[in-house]
């Protein structure tokens, strides 16, 4: 199980197994929506942050580790 921070809270919210960018999680403490912006490091943002945010040039050879932690 991958764990990542939540940007609000800072509790570790629960992603998956295998998380991909763009995928939404739900903190259970502050009930955030988030989505995960980046794999390495794993990171979540607010999927409705500022849109010039994100960037489209991510390398497709994206090495995903199962236990990040
Ligand atoms: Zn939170």
């Amino acid at each position: 199980m991958t764990i990542a921070k939540c940007p609000l809270c800072g509790e570790k919210v629960k992603v998956g197994i295998k998380p991909w960018i763009g995928q939404e999680v739900d903190c259970p403490a502050c009930d955030a929506t988030l989505e995960v912006v980046s794999l390495r490091p794993l990171s979540l943002d607010w999927p409705y942050d500022d849109e010039g945010y994100y960037e489209t040039g991510y390398d497709e050879e994206l090495e995903l580790e199962e236990d990040e932690f």
